[in-house]
Parts: structure tokens; sequence; C-alpha cells
């Protein structure tokens, strides 16, 4: 389909998001006034780009569009709901998430508690696995990628980076983005002749993100690029942060078999979502002795404790006793009383008369108790 058609059908409006060659808006089906997120990437020859890097970005973006068809209908990756083409331009519309990344929602919460990764890893692990039954490695996972929508539901986007391989194939290509790749996509850029990689790449990148959503930073990170990739190499991160204090062991044990230098030794999609961290109850979460959270469980239990304590203190049980010596003390009978003077004198008692009003219902009645009474029977009369 043509631009002409894209704008016959769509309004475009506010930027959403840009990447290396293209530009993401939101748009308005005129028809409908449905809203959609229109991916707009520019092939306008320029001084900037030559001809052959816009005939790359061209052929990247068929390859893209291929995939995004391939993928359809997978609950947690974004749909593409039309595709127009123009000599400038290709204009890709997908489903609006307008609840935006996922980079942005961990930025605004700083971290996230095990039960909010587990629902996250577990959805972008399942589409991991859609992906690589069918021998797509996405290449590019990280949560500026992960859309969120309405109902804080993970679309996983940005198709750009993938390729369908053949069964054993090995990618060679470095692609992605720093923080997240995988050592051996780094060793394949430093020696020709390395082996290459394949969809083992996307569980280190999962890794990443997962230890990134518990700590709220990267695993592997240095201002120096060079640096951070040196650490990516070796696999050296820890759990030191006091972020991890709290954490259970069983979700250091996934993201330590994620995070695993060798892509062979490296634990497989399905492996992961077999992992006991998705098992629906965490009775069998192992936890390390941490003196924080034992001073924290203490203090809670001593506050439980005396709260207990004082409630109980404080309610006095009603015995039979209680309401022979006392029964005006006692706030049912008390209130019983007041209904029956009530009932008796056809008007409440002032208050200041309370202590006559416990007294008419002394066992014992009082010589003066008995005049009040006559005086009160007389017609015209009140107690005051
Ligand atoms: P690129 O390949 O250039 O990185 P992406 O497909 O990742 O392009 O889109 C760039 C950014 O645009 C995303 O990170 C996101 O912020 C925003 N974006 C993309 N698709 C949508 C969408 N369907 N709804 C809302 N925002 C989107
Ligand atoms: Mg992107």
């Amino acid at each position: 389909m043509t631009k002409e058609e894209f704008y016959d059908k769509y309004e475009p409006k506010e930027i959403l998001g840009r990447g290396v060659s293209s530009v993401v808006r939101r748009c308005v089906d005129k028809r409908t006034s449905q809203e959609y997120a229109v991916k707009i990437i520019d092939i306008t020859p320029s001084d900037k780009m030559t001809s052959q890097e816009i005939e790359e970005i061209r052929e990247a973006t068929v390859k893209e569009i291929d995939i995004l068809k391939k993928v359809c209908g997978q609950d947690n990756i974004i749909q593409l709901k039309d595709c127009y083409e123009s000599k400038a331009f290709f204009f890709l519309v997908f489903d609006l998430m307008k609840r935006g990344e996922l980079f942005d929602y961990l930025t605004e919460k700083v971290t996230l508690s095990e039960k909010e990764t587990r629902k996250i890893m577990r959805a972008l692990l399942e589409v991991v696995q859609f992906l690589h039954n069918q021998e797509i490695v996405h290449r590019d996972l990280k949560p500026e990628n992960i859309l969120l929508d309405d109902d804080m539901n993970i679309r996983l986007t940005d198709f750009g980076f993938a390729v369908q391989i053949q069964p054993g194939q090995r990618l060679k290509e470095v692609c992605g983005t720093p923080v997240y790749l995988a050592p051996e996509i780094i060793e394949c850029s430093m020696d020709a002749g390395h082996a290459g990689y394949g969809t083992a790449v996307d569980m280190w990148s999962s890794g990443v993100i997962m230890y990134t959503l518990l700590a709220g930073s990267p695993p592997f990170w240095h201002r120096k690029q060079m640096l951070m990739l040196r650490m990516i190499l070796a696999g050296s991160y820890d759990y030191s942060s006091p972020e991890w204090e709290d954490r259970s062991d069983t979700v250091k044990d996934l993201i330590s078999r994620m995070l695993v230098v060798d892509p062979k030794q490296r634990i497989t999609v399905t492996d992961a979502l077999n992992h006991s961290f998705f098992s629906q109850y965490k009775v069998d979460e192992v936890r390390q002795f941490s003196p924080y959270r034992r001073f924290k469980v203490i203090c809670m239990t001593v506050l439980a404790t005396m709260r207990i304590y004082c409630n109980y203190r404080r309610a006095k049980p009603v015995t039979k006793e209680v309401i022979e010596s006392d029964p005006y003390a006692v706030k049912p009978i008390r209130k019983l009383i007041d209904a029956c003077a009530f009932k008796i004198y056809g008007h409440w008692v002032k208050k200041g008369q309370t202590q006559n009003r416990a007294a008419l219902f002394e066992n014992t009645p009082k010589a003066i108790l008995l005049s009040i009474v006559a005086e009160a029977d007389e017609p015209g009369q009140h107690i005051s």
C-alpha cells in the first residue's frame, strides 16, 4: 500500500518514541477514531546516509515486516495492523500501547517486587519460547522494547534485529544494545574465526532484564564501554547491592543460570519457565539467613504480640458477678437499662441523673429512689 493511502486513512499525531532511523507517532484512524502507533522509517536519500546504507535499512525493514507477520497472534507480541511503503518512507501501524515502555515504568518504580518480576518475566519468556520454537532470535531484548498495555500486560516490540535461522545455523553479525549483549556476540566481533551464536543470546538478555527489574540497575555496567564489555565477557556481576538483601535465593538462582558465559551451559527458555521461581506456590523457596530480615520479623512479632495483649487487657470478661454487682458498667446492659428507663418514664433522664437511673435497677431498692418514683408517678411531674 502507498503513502497516500496511509494519509487517507490515518491522521498522525505526537511522537511517542524515536529509534536510529525511525520515529514512532500516535495516529488516529479517521473513520473509526481508533488510536494506533505508527512507526515511520525514513529511507529518503540524504547527505547523512549513503545509498548503500539506505538500501540496508530498506532490506532490514522488509525483513522486520516479514517477521512481524510470522509472529502475529501471540498475546504478548505487538500486532502489526497495517503496512504502507513509499519511495521515501515505510509506515508500520501497530496497536497503541498507552502505558509506554517497561523501561519508563521501572524508572518510575526504581525496583520491582519479585511478584511483579515473576509476572513480567513469565510473559517475556513465553514470548521467547514462542520465537525460539520457530528458530527466531530477537537479538534486541531490553526494557525499552517491552511495552505495557492498559492492564499492565507486556508486549514485545522492535523486531528490527530479529532473524529466523535454520536449525543449527550460527549467526555472526554483531548487533544489539551494549548493556544487554551476550558475551558470544562480543566474542564474534573480536574473533573472525568464531563459531557464531544462536538463540541463547536472548536468554542472556532476558537474564540482564530480570536482574535489572529487581535491582533497578543492570548487572554489567561501567562508564567506560570497553570495561563494561570486559565485565560481560568475564560474566562478572554480583548481588552485593542492598536491593538484593531481601530477595529470595530462588530468584538469584534463576538469574545465575541465565547469566552463564558459556551459551551451551546457559539455561534454555523451556527450563527457565520450569524453574521453581515460576511455580505458583512459593513453598519451595529457600531463604538464606539475613540479619536485616530477621530483625524485621522480630520487630513485627513484638508489635503484634503487644497489640493482642493490650486489646485482651482492655476487654474485661463479662461474668455473672460483674452483672450482679455493677450492671451499669457493662455497655450493652447500660443501653438496656436506659431503654427500659425510657419506656417507664416516656423521656430521657438528664445526663446528671445517670447515677439515679443506674440506681433504679439496683437489686435492693433504696428509700430515696422509692420517693423519686413516687413523685414521678404524680401527673405532670418529671424527674429532673
Ligand atoms: P526502533 O527500532 O527505532 O528502536 P521501536 O519499534 O523500538 O523502534 O520503537 C521506538 C519507541 O517507540 C519504543 O521504544 C516505544 O517507546 C515507542 N513505541 C513503539 N511502538 C509503540 C506502540 N505500539 N505504542 C506505544 N509506543 C510505541
Ligand atoms: Mg527499539
